[in-house]
């Protein structure tokens, strides 16, 4: 007894074999595997959280870019301080990290080598 995810899984890979659209057996679009109707379908569902890592990562760079641009800190839309990317705010939180980091290594360095305990 197969599931009802399984009989997909069987029916879209079966008309994937058969150069069909696998989500309705539709005649594909050109090189793509799905047809119109089907990507527009997919377009249209496809949620901010579902975009392509790459196109996302150049998306976040050209907000960041304008951001830049406008004198506004690249990581919000608040103003920049004078010569700097970042906010008061995102500029603090950038020390804070920075300075956990170094904290957490040398922590380290000191369990490594015995000193602690
Ligand atoms: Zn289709
Ligand atoms: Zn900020």
């Amino acid at each position: 007894m197969l599931t009802g995810s399984q009989r997909n899984a069987r029916l879209y890979h079966r008309r994937l074999d058969a150069g069909l659209c696998p989500r309705c057996g539709g005649e594909p679009e050109d090189w793509r595997r799905t047809c119109a109707k089907c990507l527009a379908y997919q377009a249209a569902n496809r949620g901010p959280r579902n975009v392509d890592p790459a196109v996302q990562r150049s998306y976040m760079a050209e907000l960041r870019r304008k951001r830049l641009a406008a004198g506004l800190c690249a990581r919000c839309n608040r103003p920049a301080i004078d010569g700097l990317t970042t906010c008061q705010e995102h500029r603090e939180a950038q020390g804070r990290h920075s300075r956990e980091y170094k904290e957490r290594r040398g922590v380290l360095r000191l369990v490594s080598s015995g000193i602690t305990g």
